[in-house]
């Protein structure tokens, strides 16, 4: 598990944490590690550029972001190479699940219109461990739906750097990111690596 330095309520789990997002043992264990109720909200992830309000714990509609404004009501989104961000505001807490479709789509810009228009400033993003710029083989089509971002895997294939295009949208705000390729660390599930069906969860929330 990461917890960036500098963030209220934010934690990045790794595959030994599990998918917290689906199973109660496993959330319960890691709320207790993190302090946080055990009563999680989410969201019907469909790599999409919507973004809804949530107030409270439980699975709600087919989205790609959850904001709320009440105080410790975790948010997650579970993810094995799209990346999970998580953004903080004065009053809000929002956590998004963006692969390159939902780059594409603008779910990040649409997160942080919703902190707005709840009356909040962003201040800080993390992006998450995810498949990095050094495994993600694309083709023209992905390159032109992002607008850029061109770069190279290991291999030396044509990629696209999916960090610098999120921490892009992002602008105006302190970024931290991971910098962890879910393909090459092995502590990550990675749908591309393994074709695995689990995941690893990212987790937001208000103090
Ligand atoms: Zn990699």
């Amino acid at each position: 598990m990461i917890r960036p330095a500098g963030f209220r309520g934010a934690a990045f789990g790794d595959a030994a944490n599990g998918n917290a997002r689906d199973d109660g043992r496993l959330r319960g264990r890691l709320s207790n590690a993190l302090g946080i109720p055990s009563a999680w909200a989410s969201v019907q992830q469909v790599h999409g550029g919507r973004v809804i309000t949530v107030d409270e714990p439980g699975l709600a509609a087919e989205a790609d972001g959850l904001i709320t404004v009440e105080r410790r009501l975790p948010l997650t989104v579970a993810t094995a190479d799209c990346i999970p961000i998580i953004i903080e505001g004065d009053r809000s807490v929002a956590v998004v699940h963006a692969g390159w479709r939902g780059v594409a789509a603008g779910v990040i810009g649409s997160a942080l219109e919703t902190m707005r228009e709840l009356g909040d400033s962003p201040r800080r993003a993390a992006i998450g461990p995810s498949i990095g710029p050094c495994c993600f083989e694309v083709g023209d089509e992905v390159l032109a739906a992002i607008g850029g971002f061109a770069a190279t895997t290991i291999a030396m294939t044509q990629s696209v750097d999916l960090w610098s295009a999120a921490e892009a949208q992002l602008r105006g705000l302190e970024v931290w990111r991971a910098d962890a390729c879910t393909v090459t660390d092995p502590a990550y599930h990675s749908f591309r690596r393994d074709g695995t069906s689990e995941r690893q969860v990212a987790v937001a929330w208000l103090p």
